[in-house]
């Protein structure tokens, strides 16, 4: 760097056509990069949901079920959500946590494969646990045996026996962006389905479900897509699967007729098939709101910041930490990042409470990760300048203290 980093930061903060969005959100002077755990709260949101509360449920109580937009919220919710990852409307229904998605995408993709000659179950060996826990569960309910592979070799762990594969598309820890397309054709080659997880990839950068043949996805919303804590997540059923998708959780409001309160099941067409029981309204709702901050934004516009922000960030790192201190596990190549940046560190409980005690927010994974999330929506490049700056000196203080 020619410039000095804090004036490179200034330069490029004034070109960012994204620094605009910042103040849609209700943020303090510190710097928040842990929006990849719990995106930041829209500021207009509060208003929306005391609406909500006070209005839709305190005066219209039961009618807001009908006359307002309550029972429909699901798909309503998924048709906002679905052009952030490259769906067209009507395959995605919003509802449930992501671990009960997960759920309901693998027992259903394995349904979808049915023959019973396929007994594997492919899942991503670092994976956030819950999708582990969770896909073990719904292969031995299905019969099949589950098969933890590295993304990296999954390609070759494809095969005949292969019946489905839970890949995720940016991995929670080491911020690595997995080939969403390279992979998603290579299972279909196997003759299998691919499931992906979108929790660490949705509103950060393109993901292009219908583009690449996707079979089934899901993805949460509270990370970048700011939801609010525990927000519902989300399950995409390709359109061309969805006539035989046979959801393990039937729950009444999937039925084509709710109200025929029916003995016999038989499940509604479309995204709907998807839903279990009584939509989480308030949450919902929440959600429905915190998603105006991405009205006239681009996935591309904010992929290319996310980019330029890490790249910033390291650069930043490398100037500022000594040499040898930390490790980046993040990969260099734009085609393997997501938007975050991983460090391992000794030390580095305390050096994240240090840093946080400092207004740099961003978290741990245990033992030696520090996890730095950014999400163009609202993190500048003098953030990213200052965050390196303040983990420079909290490691330099570490070293007078050893
Ligand atoms: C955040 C995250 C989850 C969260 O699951 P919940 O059911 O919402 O708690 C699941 N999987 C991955 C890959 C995640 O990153």
């Amino acid at each position: 760097m020619s410039e000095s980093p804090a004036a490179r930061a200034a330069a490029l903060d004034a070109a960012d056509e994204l620094s605009g969005a910042r103040k849609l959100f209700a943020l303090d002077d510190g710097v928040y990069l842990d929006g990849n755990s719990l995106g930041a709260l829209p500021a207009h949101v509060p208003d929306r949901v005391a609406d909500v509360v006070r209005r839709q449920w305190g005066e219209l109580r039961i009618r807001s079920w009908t006359e307002g937009d309550w029972w429909t919220a699901p798909e309503r919710v998924g048709d906002r959500i679905a052009p952030l990852v490259g769906a067209a409307p009507g395959q995605v229904v919003v509802g449930d946590s992501t671990s009960v998605n997960v759920f309901k995408a693998v027992v259903g993709a394995v349904r979808l494969v049915g023959d019973s000659a396929r007994t594997d179950v492919l899942v991503d060996a670092s994976t956030f646990p819950t999708d582990g826990y969770i896909a073990e569960s719904a292969a031995r309910m299905t019969g099949r045996r589950i098969v933890p592979v590295d993304p990296g070799e999954l390609t070759a762990a494809l095969g005949p026996s292969t019946a489905v594969a839970l890949v995720n598309h940016v991995d929670y820890r080491s911020g690595r962006l997995h080939d969403l397309p390279g992979l998603t054709e290579a299972v279909h080659r196997a003759g299998a389905l691919a499931v992906w997880d979108l929790c660490h990839s949705a509103g950060a950068l393109p993901v292009g479900l219908d583009a690449h043949g996707v079979d089934l996805a899901v993805g949460c919303t509270y990370k970048y897509l700011n939801g609010g804590p525990g927000a519902p997540a989300y399950l995409y059923v390709a359109q061309r699967h969805q006539e035989a998708f046979d959801s393990p959780l039937p729950g009444w409001t999937s039925h084509q007729d709710p109200f025929a309160m029916s003995p016999a099941y038989a499940p509604a067409p479309g995204a709907v098939r998807g839903r279990v029981g009584t939509p989480d309204i308030l949450s919902m709702l929440a959600l429905e709101a915190a998603l105006d901050v991405w009205d006239g934004i681009s996935i591309e516009a904010v992929r290319a910041k996310s980019l330029a922000l890490t790249d910033f960030f390291l650069e930043c790192v490398a100037a500022y930490v000594p040499a040898g201190r930390v490790e980046t596990m993040t990969p260099a190549a734009h085609e393997e990042r997501g938007s975050q940046v991983a460090l391992r560190c000794a030390d580095a409980p305390r050096v994240m409470q240090e840093l946080i005690a400092r207004g740099i927010v961003g978290d741990l994974r245990r033992p030696d990760v520090l996890r730095f999330g950014f999400t163009p929506l609202y993190v500048g490049f003098a953030d990213a300048e200052r965050a390196a700056r303040v983990l420079a000196e909290v490691l330099a203080e570490e070293a007078g203290e050893r």
